[in-house]
């Protein structure tokens, strides 16, 4: 089934120039890069994109992180998009993170994890929605 997923190159990424990198990953793994910006979140953006996490501890510190530096948004098109993303991810620790993965790769930390990427269809929807409007994606 052809499915979308967000994904973000989060801002530790983008400071150490490693966009080109990750996006020649994307394309070489068979996704079709649907729709892609830059954006630089406020705090308040990013606390709306991680609702579902506002009681986890880390919650103060995720979003201090990824409104500290500009991020590149992309919505990625594929058979099973969103399972196919995290695996080319990795796990969210990059010390648990499979050889091959992009966090293995890039990452510096648990929070500094270089990428993201929607969990569920539902979450994906939201997600793209929240950075793209209806006719970035026609
Ligand atoms: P993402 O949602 O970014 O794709 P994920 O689904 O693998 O990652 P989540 O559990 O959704 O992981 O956590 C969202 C983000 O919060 C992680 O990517 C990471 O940046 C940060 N994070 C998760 N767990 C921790 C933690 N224990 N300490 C610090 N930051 C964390
Ligand atoms: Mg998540």
């Amino acid at each position: 089934m052809i499915q979308r997923t967000l994904a973000i190159i989060k801002p530790d990424a983008v400071e150490r120039r490693l966009t080109g990198r990750i996006i020649e990953r994307i394309e070489a793994a068979g996704f079709q890069i649907r729709a892609m910006r830059r954006v630089h979140l406020s705090k308040g953006e990013a606390e709306g994109f991680y609702e579902v996490h506002r009681s986890r501890p880390f919650f103060g510190s995720l979003t201090q992180f990824m409104s500290s530096g500009p991020a590149v948004v992309l919505v990625l098109e594929a058979d099973q998009a969103i399972t196919k993303w995290r695996a080319l991810m990795g796990a969210t620790d990059p010390a648990e993170a499979e050889a091959g993965t992009l966090r293995k790769e890039f990452a510096q930390s648990i929070e500094r994890n270089a990428t993201h990427g929607s969990d569920a269809p539902e979450t994906a929807a939201y997600e793209i929605g929240y950075f793209f409007a209806g006719v970035d994606l026609a």
